[in-house]
């Protein structure tokens, strides 16, 4: 029974395979960016958006609020 399981397992590991090879219908866009801990990743986790004032502003202008998501430091 073990090598048959182990056949399903490949199987499904060469599908997946295959259906990453294929071109996404269409690209996501990319996600901002935020910083992992921010107000703003807090509250896209939550499935919301960030309601600080500096945030929004930044959003509109498609950007990240850097106040609240300093690049990180090398
Ligand atoms: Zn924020
Ligand atoms: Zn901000």
């Amino acid at each position: 029974m073990g090598g048959m399981r182990h056949l399903a397992l490949l199987l499904a590991s060469a599908v997946l395979l295959f259906a990453a090879d294929k071109p996404a219908a269409a690209p996501a866009p990319v996600a901002p960016k935020y910083q992992e801990g921010s107000c703003c990743d807090k509250a896209v986790k939550k499935g919301e958006k960030c309601v600080h004032p500096c945030c929004v502003k930044a959003a509109k202008a498609g950007k990240v609020c850097d106040h609240c998501n300093e690049p990180a430091k090398k």
